[in-house]
């Protein structure tokens, strides 16, 4: 593709600057000596239509929900109505200054007091922060309260977490990165945890569990009342990685099966869009043991006024400046009242008919090696479906039909993985024609296997180096000398 840069040697101007205004010997003084740029910089001389053309051009290379299906698994990739967007943007909200005095600020304190308690409604919890800026951001804070609850008690001596090998792959180093040791407990034949081993690890150097519910296997833990008794049993705590909440947003509550902290992905379940590093939002909700180690400021409300209360002596601090990515919340805040409980509950229900339904036809053409009732997604493999085809090529044609492929090789404990989640917002005729396109490589894969090993065909770059791409990303444009 032709890039803006092979324009780099046109002379003349691409538009029309405005006039420098800043004097510029006070520039200098203002300025260390080391930021001050000597030379003109390079930028390509293009007009204002080459420029829109360029980046119109560019983001029509991209694939994303609003194009079509996207299939990730343990990402809960939905369509997220455009509404929640308007609201977000509301001036009155999108303007505010995150350093306004609080009593200028009135009504988006209501909304983040109001979001906290819908949020300990749907999750049965006391109570809930909205700093954590993303997932594994709450799973940290939720590994910091339970550090900070063992220290007030003087349990110094629990320092592990248990994690079921099912778990997602932020747990374990959530755990490692405050400070505990990880302990693996392998899942048994039916990808659920095994209980005596997990009987055998509870001691007094627990200090809690980490589930992922339902697991990455798409499966729901149905010993999770025994499980969570008997880690309380254990003097430990039980932390429920609600990444996954889709699967049973408005039928059962973490509360109820014994959670002490659950943490939300507002950017998968309820409405933010989400990938490529946007802003996401991952509220952490703890039963009432926890609540005084919350981060600071707490929003609370005295009679009809918000304020920001600091004075928690118990609490691990801030985790966020200022509340947390308030934006997010609103999204949220309009989804959860546009849908109400009956919807919640509607979408809890799709989601995992839609996953099963797929399941149940593609499982005719790829192995499932945990065949059971799944919840919101499920896990196939790839091995089988044809002599030296992997995963990997399996993924890349699926391009070629124009779905973006689901997660690979992840989960770990399946070999060859196909993770595949359709979430709620998906037509049966989609998932129909997912399918069909699923199918139809499975067949090129025993006769024509070359497509199979030379896909992706159709898109603007075939296979990437993922490992330099990740390691070594080349993010300005590398000017010849
Ligand atoms: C996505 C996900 C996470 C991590 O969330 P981020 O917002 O990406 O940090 C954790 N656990 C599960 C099960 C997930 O699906």
């Amino acid at each position: 593709m032709r890039t803006i840069f092979d324009y780099e040697k046109r002379s003349g101007t691409g538009g029309i600057l405005p006039k420098l205004d800043v004097p510029v010997r006070r520039m200098e003084e203002l300025l260390p000596q080391e930021l001050i740029r000597h030379n003109e910089p390079r930028v390509p001389n293009l007009s204002e239509p080459e420029v829109v053309r360029h980046y119109t051009a560019l983001s029509k290379l991209n694939y994303g929900i609003d194009d079509g299906l996207y299939p990730l698994g343990s990402c809960t990739m939905k369509y997220n109505p455009k509404m929640n967007e308007d609201v977000a943007r509301l001036p009155g909200f999108a303007s505010v200054h995150p350093a306004a005095d609080p009593e200028l600020v009135q009504g988006s304190l209501a909304v983040v007091h109001e979001m906290s308690q819908l949020l300990c409604g749907i999750a049965g919890m006391a109570d809930v922060t909205l700093q954590p800026a993303a997932g594994a951001h709450g799973e940290v804070t939720g590994m910091f309260l339970l550090k900070r609850y063992f220290e007030a008690r003087g349990e110094m001596q629990r320092t592990r977490i248990l994690l079921p090998d099912s778990a997602h792959g932020t747990n374990p180093a959530s755990a490692a990165t405050a400070g505990f040791s990880v302990t693996e407990i392998a899942s048994g034949p039916d990808g659920l945890v095994d209980l005596n081993v997990l009987s055998g690890e509870l001691d007094d150097t627990v200090a809690g569990v980490m589930l992922t519910v339902p697991n990455t296997l798409g499966i729901f833990e149905e010993n999770i009342v025994k499980i969570t008794a008997m880690v309380h049993a254990a003097g430990g705590l039980c932390y429920f990685d609600g990444a996954n909440l889709n699967a049973f947003l408005g039928h059962a509550r973490p509360g109820d099966m014994g959670a002490d902290v659950f943490h939300f992905n507002l950017h998968k379940t309820m409405s933010s869009p989400h990938g490529g590093g946007g802003p996401g939002s991952g509220p952490v909700a703890v039963s009432k043991t926890l609540v005084p180690f919350l981060p600071v400021p707490r929003v609370k409300v005295d009679g009809e006024r918000y304020y920001l209360d600091w004075e928690q002596p118990q609490s691990i601090g801030s985790m966020h400046s200022f509340y947390g990515n308030f934006g997010v919340f609103l999204k949220a805040y309009a989804y959860i009242l546009t849908l109400g409980d009956e919807g919640l509950r509607e979408v809890g229900e799709n989601a995992v008919l839609n996953a099963n339904y797929l399941q149940e036809r593609l499982k005719k053409t790829y192995k499932l090696p945990y065949d059971t009732l799944c919840k919101h997604e499920f896990v196939l493999t790839g091995k089988g479906v044809g002599d030296g085809i992997s995963t990997l090529d399996i993924a890349k044609r699926l391009i070629d039909y124009g779905f973006h492929p689901p997660t690979i090789y992840f989960p770990l404990i399946v070999h060859e993985a196909l993770m595949i989640e359709p979430t709620e917002t998906e037509s049966r005729e989609t998932l129909d024609r997912f399918a069909e396109a699923m199918e139809k490589i499975a067949s090129e894969a025993k006769e024509n296997p070359e497509l199979l090993h030379d896909a992706p065909h159709t898109a603007p770059t075939r296979r990437l180096d993922q490992t330099r791409a990740a390691r070594h990303p080349i993010m300005t444009y590398p000017f010849e000398e």
